[in-house]
């Protein structure tokens, strides 16, 4: 059945079921399947024939749900613009969108306000047709958007649903990730799609620890999708363990390295609940390889495997001239299947670099370093400046040519700083095109507050250091290695 006639079934057969809660507000599917439509109407109604993707502005409200279905339900892709995202991005999003509109939870609700309820008939959404645009950061300072369609996204369901067996009407979700970011994808369809909560998390809860465990604590939450560096938080907090969140059925990772100590942990903590390691670029729709991992697999691995590659879909470990390195060697994991995306939003040139037509399927060069050992893929970190910082994919060039726009500054370089493994902050070399304002404090708390206003805080450095010039390597750049020593 269509993914959408499935999400607005619930909406006929159980429509007092929650399909959201997140702090005081809850919405059912009965109010979804109508709000979500009544939008629709009104998006056909703004915007007639044209196709174009509708941007929605927000944060974890429901209403956010029903701007994305009312988006697809009306044949268009849409765009998730968090709140954390300063003005100045924003508008540059919704231009390379085209975006014409721009719903937000205040607005939809003046919409159903207005309009009150609408028997809407959806325009058809076919597997290749565009149903989300995530935009990330790109190398050169712009912000690139991933282009996910229908048959991506269903892909990706399919496998989930298909080896997870997640109960009808009997999971609650807990949504960590914005729904900027793809692991919320994971979170909103896979409940959707069977009648299932989502329990989000707000970044107020994000901020302050003691209302994200009362949280934890009454969330009743059976499904975790999260990143390491979030359940590493959480892992600070001695009494979350089982006791905490009793429900729990099932922990599954993604976005980053999984360092052995995470999963142990949680494997004491939560007796006898299974720790997924999965892996994957939003380019190829949230995740493609999967791992339970166990005591054996951790004394076994480090880095942990990032699992086996789901059906119908292909990795290839390719080396430098572009063919398959023999098992077991170390080359660059691309990824090929119905998962992968059809490219980069009106970016031909960034498309043409990173995908590239398979056998009779498309591949996606991931930049990752991986080896297959046996159908066990294990991934060994990055071969260019894309980071992850606190779970979140950074293109250290995006910052960089930030710093540079700004008019003090002449020249940037920016610098991951490691706890262990772990990238823990940014710190960044300058140097400023003229005379330094106040101390290195004040000078860099200036330079702080205007970047805040180009990108999300997230990835703000926490350091500056001022410097005359640059050491320079033989090429005549910044030698980063020198800038590296200097730390
Ligand atoms: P994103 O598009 O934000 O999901 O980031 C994708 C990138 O995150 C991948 O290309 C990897 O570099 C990294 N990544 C995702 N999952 C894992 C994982 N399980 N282990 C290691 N790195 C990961």
């Amino acid at each position: 059945m269509h993914l959408l006639d499935k999400i607005d079934g619930y909406g006929r057969t159980n429509p007092d079921r929650l399909f959201h809660v997140s702090g005081d507000r809850k919405m059912t599917y009965g109010e979804l399947l109508a709000k979500s439509n009544t939008v629709a109407a009104w998006l056909d109604s703004q915007l007639g024939d044209k196709r174009c993707p509708v941007a929605v502005h927000g944060h974890k409200e429901p209403e956010m749900f029903v701007s994305f279905l009312a988006a697809v339900k009306s044949g268009r892709p849409y765009v998730p613009i968090d709140y954390m995202t300063p003005q100045q991005r924003m508008e540059r999003v919704v231009e390379i969108a085209g975006a014409e509109v721009v719903l937000t939870p205040a607005r939809v609700a003046e919409i159903v306000a207005a309009s009150g309820a609408v028997d809407y008939r959806r325009k058809p959404l076919e597997t290749n047709d565009p149903f989300y645009i995530l935009f990330t950061s790109g190398s050169t300072g712009e912000p690139k958007g991933v282009m996910i369609t229908l048959g991506n996204l269903n892909h990706y369901l399919s496998w989930m649903h298909g080896d997870l067996k997640f109960r009808e009407c009997g999971e609650i979700f807990l949504n960590h990730a914005p729904f900027t970011f793809d692991l919320s994808v994971h979170d909103i369809y896979l409940a959707l799609s069977s009648g299932n909560t989502i329990f989000s998390l707000t970044k107020d809860h994000i901020t302050n620890l003691r209302a994200l465990f009362e949280a934890l604590k009454t969330c009743n939450a059976t499904q975790w999708m999260t990143t390491p560096s979030f359940a590493q938080m959480c892992m600070i907090e001695k009494t979350f363990n089982a006791t905490m969140m009793p429900q729990v059925r099932a922990f599954c990772f993604c976005g980053e390295t999984l360092a052995p100590e995470t999963a142990s942990q949680l494997l004491e903590r939560f007796p006898g609940v299974p720790v997924w390691n999965t892996y994957g670029p939003t380019e190829a729709t949230v995740a493609m390889t999967k791992v339970g991992i166990t005591r054996e697999i951790i004394a076994q691995w480090n880095p942990l495997p990032i699992g086996r590659v789901m059906p119908g879909t292909r990795v290839i470990i390719r080396g430098e001239d572009g063919q398959a390195v023999p098992p077991g060697e170390r080359g660059e994991i691309v990824i090929a299947g119905p998962n992968v995306s059809p490219g980069y939003l009106k970016r031909d040139d960034l498309t043409a670099k990173a995908f590239y037509p398979y056998e009779d399927t498309r591949a996606y060069r991931t930049g990752d370093w991986g080896r297959d050992r046996d159908g066990m893929i294990f991934c060994e970190g990055r071969m260019d400046s894309q980071i992850k910082l606190h779970g979140y994919r950074i293109e250290l060039g995006d910052l960089e040519a930030n710093l540079r726009a700004l008019p003090e500054i002449a020249d940037a370089v920016v610098l991951p700083v490691r706890k262990g493994e772990v990238i823990d902050s940014l710190t960044t070399f300058v140097v400023l095109s003229g005379p330094k304002h106040g101390t290195d404090f004040e000078q860099a708390a200036k330079l702080k507050t205007q970047l805040a206003e180009r990108l999300p805080a997230y990835m703000v450095p926490r350091k500056f250091h001022f410097l005359d010039s640059f050491p320079m390597n033989n090429n005549g750049k910044a030698d980063r290695k020198k800038l590296a020593e200097m730390l």
